[in-house]
């Protein structure tokens, strides 16, 4: 049977090796129109922060080490189009048109950057940040100059504002929607992280109308006023490839490609997964995006089982994220309390400030928890943030979602103690405890 993947992002690859662990004799092809695989976008902050060296040290792997688990990958190799009756691509290599048929097709373009309304074409010191190689062109731009301009609603872009900073760059984020990390975070919890961390300067609801060069630099226009950098880095939000899906006669949703529980698109032997395909959402039960890697891991290995003759499912989402801003991390799963008014949901919140360690413990960090349920006690979100590691913390509470639990029953859970890791009275449960004594009134 022949594979063949279009994209060899982090669903596209991992697609691929796990295919090749379950199967040794599957033909698997895989396409990508750019030149770089197997890294980490993620670290793509990190390493502008300069925390990890450089941008070769996010790469994990080269095309010769697929080829040597027989996975053959096109590099610099664009599908233009999908025949779906015949059930064949076609791609574009070095101005040279060919042809490939499939047995099964996996659609994972991933997305692709929103352009700004106004003109940026040919400017200099004006870039996107988006990919390893958009990152590699800034690490090198940057070098001799102070103050650095995002434009930017879209969480790359506020870490990498902070990882600047952070190496003494005048920062300013110009915000485009209503608040920071507004699909995340309540504006309340938003607010308290941009008051814990220094060194960047915020604009938000930032209406930008254009950029205009003159001898101090760039100048961004916005809300009739505007400001001057060296540089200017545009991380605006991104939409799901759904071109060729569509193109192959693929039912688009909402919000990206359609597909079911086993991750199959609507026509007969195409398969979608990673940033290009709308999932379901555990709270409404109707389509959302979740644009994270872990869910293109996750969809990637379900995909394996079921096209080497098992069958698994794909369930609906509660969208678990961890990251870093600055010298503090935030933590999410679930929905936020703006998101719940805005579709009618009734929810109680509370929120606490404790300690991640016993209080007495010499080295210690501040946690502060917002936990979200509906008016029966049933959790639905949790927004964290500290100094420390809050990543165990909001794995815990994407299983206290997933399984519909009640502040009750979170209260009466069992966790691990000891003083030097934990408090005696989980944070998690200290939270749960005072939702509960709010929803008794
Ligand atoms: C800077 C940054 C930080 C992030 N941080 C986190 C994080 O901390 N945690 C987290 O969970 N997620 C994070 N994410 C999100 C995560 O990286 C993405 O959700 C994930 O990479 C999506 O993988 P994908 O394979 O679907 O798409 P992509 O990685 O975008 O890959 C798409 C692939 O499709 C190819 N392609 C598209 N069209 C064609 C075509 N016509 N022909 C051939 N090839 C084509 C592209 O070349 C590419 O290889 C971050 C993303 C970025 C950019």
């Amino acid at each position: 049977m022949r594979v063949v993947i279009i994209g060899a992002g982090v669903a596209g690859l991992t697609l691929a090796s796990n295919l090749r662990k379950n199967d040794d004799e599957m033909e698997i092809i895989v396409f990508t129109k750019g030149e770089d695989i197997a890294y980490s976008p993620c670290a793509i902050p990190l390493v502008l922060g300069g925390c990890i060296g450089s941008f070769d040290d996010i790469v994990m792997h080269d095309a010769g080490y697929y080829l040597e688990k027989n996975i053959q990958i096109h590099l610099s190799t664009t599908v233009t189009g999908v025949d779906s009756d015949n059930k064949k691509i076609t791609f574009e290599k070095d101005s040279r048109i060919e042809s490939l048929d499939y047995d099964k097709l996996v659609i994972a373009t991933g997305s692709e950057l929103v352009r700004p309304d106004f003109d940026i074409d040919d400017m200099d010191n004006v870039f996107y940040l988006s990919n390893i190689e958009d990152g590699r062109i800034i690490q090198e731009s940057i070098k001799n100059k102070k103050n650095i301009a995002f434009i930017s609603n879209f969480s790359i872009g506020i870490e990498s504002a902070y990882e600047l900073a952070k190496k003494g760059y005048n920062v300013t984020f110009l915000e485009q929607s209503f608040g920071i990390l507004p699909l995340f975070l309540d504006q309340d919890m938003a607010g308290k992280l941009v008051e814990l961390n220094e060194g960047v300067t915020f604009e938000t609801n930032a209406n930008i109308t254009g950029i205009t060069s003159d001898e101090s630099g760039k100048e961004i226009h916005f809300n009739d006023k505007s400001i001057t950098a060296d540089v200017v880095i545009l991380s605006s939000s991104k939409v799901p490839s759904t071109r060729l899906a569509k193109e192959a006669g693929c039912e688009i949703g909402d919000f990206a490609v359609k597909i079911n529980e086993h991750l199959e698109t609507s026509v007969e032997d195409i398969y979608a997964i990673g940033d290009c395909v709308e999932v379901t959402s555990h709270f409404t039960g109707t389509a959302t995006l979740s644009p994270a890697g872990t869910t293109a891991v996750r969809q990637a290995m379900v995909l394996a089982e079921n096209l080497t003759g098992n069958r698994m499912t794909f369930d609906p989402v509660v969208n678990t994220v961890v990251s870093q801003v600055g010298d503090y991390y935030y933590a999410c799963s679930g929905i936020t309390e703006s998101f719940a008014d805005m579709i009618g949901m009734p929810v109680v919140s509370e929120y606490i400030e404790t300690c991640q360690k016993a209080r007495y413990y010499p080295v210690n960090n501040r946690l502060a928890i917002k936990l979200i349920c509906k008016c029966d006690g049933t959790i639905v979100g949790c927004q964290m943030l500290s100094r420390g590691d809050l990543s165990s913390r909001i794995d815990v509470l994407s299983f206290v979602l997933t399984g519909n639990m009640k502040c009750e029953e979170l209260i009466q859970k069992e966790f691990s103690y000891t003083p030097s890791l934990a408090m005696v009275v989980n944070p998690i449960v200290q939270a749960a405890l005072k939702l509960r004594k709010k929803l008794d009134g």
